[in-house]
């Protein structure tokens, strides 16, 4: 349930709407617009105690929340959330670039990839140390030798860094080297892993899981949030379709979605949502188009000589090429309207 306070309300009332959203058995939540103040009865409770705050003071109306998940809601939380990722705003007026190889592979291969995204305009780098791979024969990632070479690219290129977390055992040595920590596609619904990350101060990149419908995304959103971590942002990545042509299905209505349902930062990762570096950019200047916050991209020195992912991966003048044509589609109407005039 949702407690809307009315445009004068003192700190004082909305204080006891919040005691007595306790004392009903739910956690209380409140959140401060430029106009008035939403109190939110999360959890289980006594819910004819809250319906009868209608008639405290300073309450304007007490209605339900619409969605199950509550605090990732636009109702319970209007405005937008703006994550900070050691300085880089993600949720704001800028599109946020992530980039870097899927894996990291060595000091040249990082500290190169990063040097080149960084030139053409990416804010944060990727790169993963510890990889959830298909097959157990496959490169499993530089695990903590992965996270030095992070810091030490950090340290060099200024770029904050996001890297993935797959196991509750991992999560204090990611955070010693990490700037946000990833929850891959796999572990959406891990709840122990969502769980452990409620708990930390670091910001998270939560991806949708690959057969996820939005509503159990951001359910599962909702576990980070719920547990006392609300630095989080939304990585659309693409779901498993009947299409083979492409690896994914990049599901650009949802990320559409998810910013009308959610006020937290949704970004879009061309790259594993279509694994073909052709659709990238196109892919990429559509998510923008729509209002993503920002995009994952991966990019390699090498491609071909790729641990993981090369099929998929821009080469450092396809990412500088992509960087340019984000601006196309804004320069394409800026022309129409000049040519119609
Ligand atoms: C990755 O980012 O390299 C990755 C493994 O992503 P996903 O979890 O979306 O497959
Ligand atoms: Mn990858």
């Amino acid at each position: 349930m949702i407690v809307n306070m009315s445009e004068g309300a003192t700190e004082e009332q909305i204080q006891h709407v919040a005691d007595r959203i306790r004392e009903a058995g739910y956690q209380a939540h409140i959140t401060r617009g430029a106009q008035r103040a939403i109190v939110a009865a999360v959890g289980s409770g006594r819910r004819n105690e809250i319906e009868a705050l209608q008639a405290a003071p300073g309450v304007e109306d007490v209605v339900p929340i619409a969605q199950p998940f509550k605090l990732v809601s636009r109702q319970v939380h209007p405005s937008r959330t703006i994550v900070n990722v050691a300085g880089v705003h993600i949720g704001g007026p800028e599109i946020v670039v992530i980039a870097g190889p899927c894996s990291v592979e060595s000091e040249e291969q990082i500290l190169s990839t990063a040097r080149a995204v960084k030139k053409a305009g990416a804010r944060m780098l990727r790169g993963g140390a510890y990889k959830p791979r298909t097959s157990p024969y496959d490169f499993q990632g530089l695990g903590t030798e992965a996270l030095r070479l992070l810091d030490r690219t950090r340290k060099e290129t200024g770029l904050p860094v996001v890297t993935e977390v797959m196991s509750t055992e991992d999560v204090d040595i990611i955070c010693e080297h990490a700037d946000m920590l990833q929850i891959g596609a796999r572990n959406m619904q891990n709840f122990a892993l969502l769980r452990a990350l409620a708990t930390i101060r670091k910001p998270i990149m939560l991806k949708r899981g690959p057969s996820a419908t939005v509503k159990e995304w951001l359910l599962a959103a909702e576990y980070l949030l719920a547990g006392g971590n609300s630095q989080v942002v939304l990585c659309e990545r693409g779901i498993r379709t009947f299409e083979t042509e492409t690896r994914n299905t990049l599901d650009l209505a949802a990320v559409a979605l998810a910013k009308e349902l959610s006020h937290l930062p949704v970004i879009a990762d061309p790259s594993h949502g279509t694994g073909r570096p052709s659709l990238i950019p196109p892919m990429a200047r559509a998510a923008v188009a729509l209002g993503a916050d920002g995009l994952m991209i991966e990019v390699h020195p090498c491609p071909e000589r790729a641990l993981s992912d090369g099929p998929q991966s821009l080469t450092f003048e396809g990412f500088e090429r992509m960087m340019s044509g984000l601006q196309e589609p804004l320069h394409r109407v800026a022309l129409a309207a000049a040519t119609a005039s």
